[in-house]
């Protein structure tokens, strides 16, 4: 059995793009898969060696007429529950949010294992932010910038050991 990687975050963070980053081609689309609804996307993912299935909570963009904190909760608890490892995302450039902190919480009393991820983390303009990562106490946050592909160095190593 392969190992399932939630990816959570308030939207906007860039969860989508590490998504894609890791599944590549592999894409499985969710409408052929039992079980998973169309807010969360599912596909195939590979780092260096590591093979695993990655979970991106796609459905918190939609707007809808559900506030998008008792969406956030649904959508991550099942996520969660899906998954033998979360990766919490936060943007680096913007520091910790109080939507974060909800998460944070969340996550806490829900999953096993949570990993954290400062994400949007290229250039001097992220140093505030991943410093103040550290004060989710939710261990030591991965520098990675999904668009540039930066970090993924440091997702490995974190993720290796549980995988
Ligand atoms: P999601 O809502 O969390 O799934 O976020 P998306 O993956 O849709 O990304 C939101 C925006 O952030 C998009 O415009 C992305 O291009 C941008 N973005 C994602 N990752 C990075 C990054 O590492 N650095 C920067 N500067 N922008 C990023
Ligand atoms: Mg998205």
């Amino acid at each position: 059995m392969t190992l399932t990687l939630a990816i959570v975050g308030r939207p906007n963070v860039g969860k989508s793009t590490l998504f894609n980053r890791l599944v590549g081609k592999r894409l499985a689309l969710v409408d052929d898969q039992p079980g998973v609804t169309r807010d969360l996307r599912e596909g195939a993912a590979r780092l260096a060696d590591l093979k695993f299935t990655v979970i991106d909570t796609a459905g918190l963009e939609e707007a809808t007429d559900d506030s998008l904190q008792g969406r956030m909760r649904r959508l991550t608890e099942r996520a969660v529950d899906m998954a033998d490892v979360c990766l919490f995302m936060i943007d680096a450039r913007v520091g910790v949010t109080p939507t974060d902190e909800i998460f944070a919480e969340i996550l806490r009393k829900r999953s096993a294992h949570v990993l954290l991820a400062a994400n949007k983390g290229e250039g001097a303009a992220a140093d505030a932010g991943v410093l103040e990562a550290y004060n989710l106490g939710l261990g030591e946050p991965i520098r990675l910038s999904a668009e540039h592909g930066e970090g993924l160095n440091d997702l490995y190593t974190q993720l290796q050991p549980i995988a």
